[in-house]
């Protein structure tokens, strides 16, 4: 089964991540979920957000997404619209 809460053409995805800088660190297998920590990869990419001026990307497992939203609810509310 395979979700993708951010709904990129592929082609379209890779060049927004390299536009971001972080192409090279997914290909390199650097970027680990925010929630879960696993390794991140192009086919697990589910979303992405900004904290203190950095991307974060998290994974598509839609725990991480419940979690990443409940997590903005205590900041005070979701930027992200
Ligand atoms: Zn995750």
């Amino acid at each position: 089964m395979k979700r993708k809460i951010y709904a990129v053409h592929d082609g379209d995805l890779e060049s927004f991540l390299n536009d971001l800088n972080v192409l090279d660190k997914i290909n390199r297998e650097q970027i680990m979920c925010q929630k879960c920590g696993c390794v991140i990869i192009l086919e697990n990419i589910g979303f992405f957000f900004t904290s203190d001026g950095e991307i974060k990307i998290c994974c598509d497992n839609l725990n991480c997404f419940y979690e990443f939203k409940r997590s903005q609810m205590m900041l005070g509310g979701d930027k992200t619209q």
